[in-house]
């Protein structure tokens, strides 16, 4: 499902629950203070401010966390040795399906099928950018016909940088997820890198395991920290491990390719068990979390 797509759905699914309310255009700003507990939020929208007052405040509010600069809370990151260019060039119906990727002369493209467009990632050593800025849109409409051919006839529709998004390739961890009254899941309390594509699994199994823990405090309405705690000790160590796999891929195999001329992926990724194994843990994640199926038969009465 596109994620554009996806959000919707999520949105008309919680449509369902008679307490959910869904404001957008809201754009958070400030955290309210009581005697050392969070108790909500001061955000700016329609109309001006408004605030909104919670037992507990949830912050998923992405990489740049406004909610945990508020808090204080400092993550610690790590330096993926790379950066990525995405842009889209249409696609043909027979060509191949799903995800595939191939290795050129200091960059590696990774290309997702999206129906009648390809999404192409074109991986480049960190801090490569402005080389390639330097370089010219001709040069890098070369280097991808050089190792796809088959784009030769098309590569001219990428016409100008407006139509290519840079993202710096980041990965880090905050060392507590929590302060009273406010906790952080998702990219906000582990920002994750691209590779592998699992930061969206991540952040769902984080919510998952919010309400799998956190319901019945909640609904007593007697939240405690050692609460907050419980969901940051679920989640921490699947994000660490997800984190080293990625790291160890990006040492192994990324920066392998970004500084060589000529690579060759290594042998263990050719060997059907561990295809299947890596498979597994990138798709259903490291302990995958399942929602309690009596709070949510509860949530809907
Ligand atoms: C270019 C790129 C490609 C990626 N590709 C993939 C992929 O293919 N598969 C994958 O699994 N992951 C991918 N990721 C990672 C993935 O997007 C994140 O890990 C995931 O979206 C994290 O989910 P989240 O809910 O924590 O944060 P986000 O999805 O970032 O959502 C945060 C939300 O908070 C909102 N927000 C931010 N600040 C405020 C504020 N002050 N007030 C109110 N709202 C606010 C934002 O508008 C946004 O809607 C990619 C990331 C990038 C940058």
């Amino acid at each position: 499902m596109p994620q554009a797509r996806f959000l919707e759905f999520i949105s008309q699914e919680a449509q369902k629950y008679p307490n959910f309310q869904l404001i957008m255009g809201a754009n958070v700003q400030e955290l309210i203070e009581e005697d050392t507990t969070i108790r909500g939020i001061r955000y700016r929208g329609h109309g001006g401010w408004h605030e909104i007052r919670a037992l507990l405040t949830v912050g998923a509010d992405g990489r740049n966390s406004r909610i945990r600069q508020l808090a204080g809370l400092v993550p610690v990151k790590t330096s993926p040795p790379m950066d990525v260019l995405w842009f889209r060039i249409p696609r043909k119906p027979d060509e191949p399906k799903g995800l595939t990727g191939r290795f050129g002369k200091g960059h590696i493209l990774a290309m997702l099928d999206r129906d009648d467009e390809w999404q192409l990632g074109y991986v480049i050593p960190k801090g490569g950018y402005q080389d390639l800025r330097t370089a010219g849109l001709e040069a890098l409409q070369k280097s991808i016909v050089e190792v796809v051919p088959e784009f030769s006839q098309r590569i001219h529709l990428l016409q100008s940088w407006s139509q290519i998004a840079f993202l710096s390739v980041e990965s880090s961890c905050l060392k507590k997820w929590y302060l009273p009254g406010l906790l952080l899941i998702g990219d906000a309390a582990h920002v994750m890198s691209p590779v592998a594509g699992v930061g969206i699994n991540y952040a769902i199994q984080d919510a998952a395991a919010a309400a799998n823990t956190l319901s019945t405090p909640l609904k007593a309405r007697i939240l405690k920290v050692s609460d907050l705690s419980k969901v940051q000790r679920q989640r921490q160590l699947p994000t660490r491990i997800i984190q080293a796999f990625q790291s160890f891929i990006q040492e192994r195999i990324f920066s392998r390719a970004l500084n060589s001329q000529q690579f060759q992926p290594p042998a263990f990724l050719r060997l059907p068990f561990l295809r299947n194994l890596i498979a597994r843990l990138i798709g259903f994640g490291v302990f995958p979390v399942h929602l309690n199926k009596s709070n949510q038969k509860e949530q809907q009465a």
